[in-house]
């Protein structure tokens, strides 16, 4: 008979009043699945864009900013896995929702040629009142994970709102192109001179925002960016 450990025994015991339950379908999580049962998990509806130059990320980007490559991890669609993840992972504080995700894109990108030329990590930064609402960007514990897996340093407070904007509910790409021009701004544009960065937000639609981040890294001289984005609307 084997002997149980005190944590083993502690472990248990929180198991047994705090299950951990599949966001996927509701079923206790066993030992060593985090989040997702692995049976939902494998239904997860990854790209494998970081492995395809010129797909489809690429080409929603291509033309507006110059940059190095784009990705995203999954197919973003209403009422989707990934949709019900990132809803969790904004509005409930489940933090192991962005570990969980972050974790798996970042194991992709670590085996593509072109992560080892970045730099720095930083995520798209939040409307500071829906941060202030929220209490974290959610992007940016994305990166934190990201940046952990990855060995990268994940940059903090550099990319600042510098101009308030309006929803960009109801509104079409070039009407969000124009709502967010201009409204991001880099509070130390030498420490990202000739830097290669990657950008990071969790849902890429018409890309404006990205755009406008984008543009004002690479107003720091020698720049580069590249964008990796957790879902991608189809
Ligand atoms: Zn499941």
């Amino acid at each position: 008979m084997g002997v149980l450990t005190l944590n083993e025994l502690k472990q248990g015991i929180m198991h047994l009043l705090y299950p951990r339950l599949c966001e996927g379908c509701n079923r206790q999580l066993l030992e060593g699945e985090e989040v997702l049962c692995i049976g939902c998990a494998t239904e997860l509806p990854e790209t494998g864009y970081h492995a395809i130059a010129g797909n489809e990320t690429e080409q929603r980007f291509a033309g507006r900013f110059p940059f190095v490559r784009a990705t995203s991890y999954c197919y973003f669609t209403e009422d989707g896995l990934l949709q019900h993840l990132l809803h969790g992972l904004k509005y409930t504080t489940k933090k192991d929702i962005a570990d969980f995700l972050g974790k798996r894109f970042a194991q992709q990108l670590a085996v593509t040629d072109w992560i080892s030329t970045v730099d720095e990590i930083i995520a798209v930064p939040l409307h500071p009142d829906k941060e202030a609402a929220r209490g974290y960007n959610q992007s940016h514990l994305l990166c934190l994970t990201m940046g952990a897996v990855l060995h990268k340093p994940v940059s903090e407070g550099n990319l600042v709102r510098v101009r308030a904007t309006e929803s960009q509910t109801n509104k079409n790409r070039a009407e969000r192109t124009e709502n967010m021009a201009g409204a991001f701004g880099l509070k130390d544009k030498k420490g990202m001179e000739g830097k290669h960065i990657l950008i990071v937000d969790d849902v890429l639609t018409t890309g404006a925002t990205i755009e406008a981040c984008a543009l004002a890294v690479l107003e720091a001289a020698g720049a580069r960016v590249s964008i990796a984005t957790i879902g991608i609307t189809v």
